[in-house]
């Protein structure tokens, strides 16, 4: 683990996280500074940087990424009226945290384009 990786930090249980899912590959909890009414972070247990350093060999846990936001969705209650999924790369991105995560936004109609 990067030493000082906040997100590293909540998989290993060091740092407080309102988790609402996790399995063996993922970790799924509240953003504490939430752009919509449910919004969650969906992050592999396994630190990668960002989008970008999904290799071949991490399609399998990239796809997982977006498995888990729908079985957040539904517990959250925001599948049926649907939810956006969002990947920051780099700072240019958006970016502000370089452990990779998925956000899952709902609850709001959201709005496109993005800013
Ligand atoms: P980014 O800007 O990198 O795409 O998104 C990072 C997200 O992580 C932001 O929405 C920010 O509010 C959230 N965040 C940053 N630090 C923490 C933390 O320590 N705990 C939680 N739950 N969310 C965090
Ligand atoms: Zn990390």
């Amino acid at each position: 683990m990067p030493d000082n990786c906040v997100f590293c930090r909540i998989v290993a249980g060091e740092l407080p996280a309102k988790i609402i899912y996790q399995d063996d590959q993922v970790v799924a909890f509240r953003d504490t500074n939430p752009q919509a009414p449910v919004h969650i972070l969906v992050i592999p247990r396994e630190h990668i940087a960002g989008p970008l350093d999904f290799t071949d060999g991490l399609a399998g846990l990239a796809g997982q990424l977006i498995v888990a936001a729908g079985h957040v969705a539904r517990q959250e209650g925001i599948a049926g009226d649907g939810y956006r999924l969002v990947l920051n790369q780099g700072r240019q991105g958006g970016q502000s945290v370089f452990h990779v995560h998925l956000h899952v936004l709902g609850g709001r109609r959201m709005t496109w384009p993005p800013g």
